[in-house]
């Protein structure tokens, strides 16, 4: 079973706390999407199991792309790959983009799943963020969505954010669940140094939000979400039954994977292949017939850490026989005390050989994980 991300580097215009790979100029957008086609070709190799469960176009922003142009990657990876049936296929959209023409376009491409990109329903907040849609772009855009007959939905919500108030995100979380997408993320905002938030946090012009008023705020989500029927699968991530991301599944799973694009990464189960993460470069290279990309061989501590990192954050928990039969790592053992500390304060439980966080672990997950890792 294998997956293929595809990265589209381009966005309209720079939210203010994002440093995901983009530029704001699309002049060379048809060359870096026949560079994408090409890499296909060029890696077709990579994966040992070509069959191809999950196709996720992520970014930047893909619903940039023209209908043509998303048809020819996903033309060149049926031809290069062996598409499953039963494929889970991916587009991250942002609202402004989409109207009822382009949803029906998208439909008979094939593409089945929707991640639309909202943040928050707030204008205020919008703007803030420098978002290009406004709260009733957003609203509208599901419900198209739906009449296009893309029922596979998922929406992306940011909390934590400064000034943001309970009030606020309360507001957001009622309005999330008017829409009654069966699939919600929900980030908390980080400050990443490069963003525009990075620069006015630098300055002291903006303030991070408090750590106990963040918790308040996950635990607020928990509570809400998990009432209206919603399965936290993930710390980020919540679905109705049977609604959650097969691809984002699939990574926390350990699923080899080829990533495709400028700063997209693969995995192939003994590395990591990095793409530069620079649109020209990129383009040139593949022009050449040359790939240009780092690979990282993971050592044993490194396999063990990532498999903890991710699956610590999954309604599965960490598999303790798995570790140890295929890592080597007897965390009952190494981790004894810890892990005794930890069940004793509630934070985590064991079941079936099985490390899985509590609710209030949840709140917790970063510092549970330091403790674990080896
Ligand atoms: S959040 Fe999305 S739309 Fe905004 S800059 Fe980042 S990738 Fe682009």
């Amino acid at each position: 079973m294998s997956g293929i991300y595809i990265h589209i580097p381009y966005c309209k215009q720079a939210c203010h706390y994002c440093d995901f790979h983009f530029s704001t100029s699309l002049q060379n957008k048809q060359q870096m999407v026949d560079a994408l086609s090409q890499e296909l070709k060029l890696r077709k190799d990579y994966l040992a199991d070509p069959l191809i469960q999950t196709l996720y176009f992520g970014g930047g922003t893909p619903s940039i792309l023209s209908t043509s142009e998303l048809a020819q990657l996903i033309e060149t990876s049926r031809e290069e790959f062996v598409l499953s049936e039963n494929l889970e296929l991916t587009l991250e959209a942002n609202p402004d983009d989409l109207n009822l023409t382009k949803l029906h376009e998208l439909k008979s491409l094939g593409i089945n799943r929707l991640s639309i990109g909202i943040q928050s329903f707030d204008d205020a907040l919008l703007k803030y963020f420098n978002r290009s849609h406004d709260r009733r772009t957003a609203i509208q855009a599901v419900r198209d969505a739906r009449e296009a007959g893309i029922d596979n939905i998922s929406i992306d919500l940011i909390f934590g954010v400064p000034n943001q108030s309970l009030e606020m995100l309360a507001d957001d979380l009622r309005q999330a669940l008017s829409l009654e997408t069966p699939h919600i993320s929900i980030y908390g905002l980080t400050i990443e140094e490069k963003t525009v938030f990075g620069k006015w946090h630098k300055q002291n012009k903006l303030t991070p939000i408090d750590e106990d008023l963040a918790s308040e705020h996950l635990s607020l989500i928990m509570t809400t979400l998990e009432t209206a029927g919603y399965v936290q699968y993930e710390i980020s991530n919540f679905c109705k039954p049977d609604y959650q991301s097969r691809h984002n599944s699939s990574y926390w799973a350990g699923t080899h994977y080829l990533g495709i694009g400028p700063a997209a990464h693969s995995y192939n189960g003994s590395s990591r292949q990095y793409n530069i993460s620079h649109n020209n470069k990129y383009i040139q290279a593949i022009h050449a017939h040359q790939l240009n990309h780092e690979i990282e061989v993971l050592t044993q501590d490194e396999k063990i850490t990532e498999m903890i990192l991710t699956q610590i954050r999954t309604i599965a928990g960490i598999d303790m026989m798995e570790l140890k039969s295929q890592l080597g790592y007897d965390m009952i053992h190494e981790k004894k005390k810890e892990l005794s500390q930890l069940t004793q304060s509630g934070l985590l439980s064991i079941q079936n050989d099985r490390l899985i966080l509590s609710k209030k672990g949840k709140l917790l997950g970063d510092y549970i994980t330091e403790l674990l890792i080896p």
